[in-house]
C-alpha cells in the first residue's frame, strides 16, 4: 500500500537501527510491520503529545502501552526523578522508597498482603509462576489463548491458532520441554478449565490469566469467568494468578480487581506502577509470598529491583492516579471510543468495539469479539489503511489491530477534537481498503 506521507528522518534513523539492532527495535510491535511502513522515531513527549524525528506532532493513543497515565513528562514525576537521580542511581541495598511503592500496592489491592519488586512485567510473571509451582509442589499452569505474559519461556505457548492447543511453543527457541507443562485454553471457555481440572487437577499448579485481555485487542472476561476460575482453583488446590500488568492501577485504583472483586491467589503488576520506568510487581497471600527466598526457598532477585528511580517515578505516578483522574481516563475512553464507532458507522465499516474499564480497542469485524479465534477474525487490512491515514492527521494509535488503545489524565478537550476531526477520514480509508483473508498473529505482533 501507499502511505499519506513520508518521514525522511526516521526513516534514516531506522536505517541505521536496522544495522545495530535486530529488526531496528527493541520490541517487535515497534516495528510497524503489522501496518507497515515506516516506524516514527519520537524525541520527545508533553502531555498528551508524542514528537517525532521529523518535527510532526501526534495525539498519543499508546502511551508507552500504558504507563503513561498521566500524560508525557507529568511535572510531579519528572521532579520526582530529578531528586531521586541527584541521590544516586542505584544502591545495591533496601531503600526506603521501595517500602513506600509497596505500601502503596498493598493498601490499593485488598488481597495483596506482600509484594516483590521487579524490574518488567515478564519478571513478574515468570516469578509467580515459579512461586505457585514452589507452593503447591505441582508442575503444570493453565494460561488461555491469546493472552500475553510478556516473554516467559512456558508462557509463549499462546498465540499461533492451531499449535496453541497442541501447548507448542510459539517461537523459536523455546524448546517443547519448556512448555510441555503449558496448558493452553479457549479464553472465556470455563467448561474448558473445567475438563482441564477433572483430567489432570492434581498435577495444575496455577491458572494464569490477564485479569481482563488486552494483548488480542481488549477482550474482557463474561461474567463469571474470573469467579469461576478462582472457584475451580481453590477446589482443586491451584492458585490463580491475575496478570494486570496492563489493567493494574490503570482501570482504577485497585485495577480490574477493583472493578470485578475477583480475589486471586496472586497478582502481578507493571506498566503504570513505574511511571515510565522499569518497575513491576508481583503479590498476594502472605503464606503464598513468605515462600520466597530469603524467607523460602523459591529463589528470586535482581540487581535492579526496588531501582530508586523507578521507585520514585511509580510512587509519584501512583500518588497523582486520584479519583479525578480515573474519572477523566473512564470518560476520555469513552468519549473516544464512541467516536471512533459513530466514524465507522458512518462509512459503513464493519466492527466491533470491545471495553475493560478505560481499556478499549476496535475490531474491525462484524462479529462479536470473545477469545482469540473470534480476534483473528479481524480484517487488519482495513486496520491498516485506518491506522496510517490516522497517523498522518497527527493521531498515533497502535500500530498492530492486536492491541489497546489508552488514554491519559491529559488528554484534553484539544486533543479530543483532534481525535475526532481524523477519525471521518480514517473510517473511510478503512471502508475502502481492500480486504485480505485476515492473518492471525504471532508473539512478534505483541510487545
Ligand atoms: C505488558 C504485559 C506483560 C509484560 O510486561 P513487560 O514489562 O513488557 O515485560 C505481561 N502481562 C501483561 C498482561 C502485559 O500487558
Amino acid at each position: 500500500m501507499s502511505f499519506p506521507y513520508d518521514a525522511p528522518e526516521s526513516a534514516a534513523l531506522f536505517a541505521r537501527a536496522c544495522e545495530v539492532i535486530p529488526g531496528g527495535v527493541n520490541s517487535p510491535v515497534r516495528a510497524f510491520q503489522a501496518v507497515g511502513g515506516t516506524p516514527r522515531f519520537m524525541v520527545r513527549g508533553s502531555g498528551p503529545y508524542l514528537y517525532d524525528a521529523d518535527g510532526r506532532e501526534y495525539v498519543d493513543l499508546v502511551c508507552s502501552w500504558g504507563p503513561i497515565i498521566l500524560g508525557h513528562a507529568h511535572p510531579a514525576v519528572v521532579a520526582a526523578l530529578q531528586e531521586a537521580a541527584a541521590r544516586g542511581t542505584s544502591f545495591g541495598t533496601p531503600s526506603a522508597g521501595e517500602v513506600e511503592l509497596a505500601e502503596l500496592i498493598v493498601d490499593r489491592v485488598g488481597p495483596v498482603e506482600q509484594v516483590r519488586l521487579v524490574s518488567s512485567g515478564t519478571e513478574a510473571t515468570m516469578s509467580a509462576l515459579r512461586l505457585a509451582r514452589g507452593f503447591t509442589g505441582r508442575s503444570k499452569v493453565v494460561k488461555f489463548a491469546g493472552c500475553y505474559h510478556g516473554h516467559v519461556d512456558a508462557l509463549l505457548a499462546s498465540a499461533g491458532s492451531g499449535v496453541a492447543t497442541l501447548g507448542l511453543p510459539d517461537s523459536a527457541g523455546v524448546t517443547a520441554a519448556t512448555t510441555a507443562d503449558t496448558v493452553v485454553l479457549p479464553y472465556n471457555d470455563l467448561a474448558a478449565v473445567q475438563a482441564a481440572f477433572a483430567q489432570q487437577g492434581d498435577s495444575i499448579a496455577a491458572v494464569m490469566t490477564e485479569a481482563a485481555a488486552a494483548n488480542m485487542g481488549v477482550v474482557p472476561p463474561l461474567p463469571g469467568f474470573n469467579a469461576g476460575l478462582q472457584a475451580l482453583c481453590e477446589q482443586h488446590g491451584a492458585l490463580l494468578v491475575l496478570d494486570e500488568v496492563m489493567t493494574g492501577f490503570r482501570v482504577g485504583p485497585a485495577g480490574f480487581y477493583g472493578l470485578e472483586g475477583v480475589a486471586a491467589d496472586l497478582f502481578t503488576f507493571g506498566k503504570v506502577m513505574g511511571g515510565g520506568l522499569p518497575a513491576a510487581a508481583f503479590g498476594g497471600r502472605s503464606d503464598v509470598m513468605a515462600r520466597l527466598a530469603p524467607a523460602g526457598p523459591v529463589y528470586q532477585a535482581g540487581t535492579l529491583s526496588g531501582n530508586p528511580l523507578a521507585v520514585a517515578a511509580g510512587r509519584a505516578t501512583l500518588e497523582h492516579c486520584t479519583s479525578e483522574v480515573y474519572a477523566h481516563l473512564d470518560a476520555t475512553a469513552a468519549t473516544v471510543a464512541d467516536l471512533a464507532v459513530e466514524a465507522l458507522s458512518d462509512a459503513g465499516v464493519e466492527h466491533r468495539v470491545n471495553r475493560a474499564g478505560n481499556l478499549f480497542s476496535i475490531f474491525f469485524s462484524g462479529i462479536d469479539v470473545v477469545d482469540y479465534a473470534t480476534a483473528a477474525g479481524q480484517d487488519v487490512a482495513r486496520y491498516r489503511a485506518f491506522f496510517h491515514e490516522m497517523l498522518a492527521r497527527g493521531v498515533y494509535l497502535p500500530p498492530s489491530a492486536y492491541e489497546s488503545w489508552f488514554v491519559s489524565a491529559a488528554h484534553d478537550d484539544e486533543a479530543v477534537a483532534r481525535i475526532a476531526d481524523a477519525l471521518p477520514y480514517a473510517a473511510r480509508a478503512a471502508a475502502t481498503a481492500g480486504s485480505l483473508s485476515p492473518a492471525p498473529p504471532t508473539s512478534e505482533d505483541r510487545a
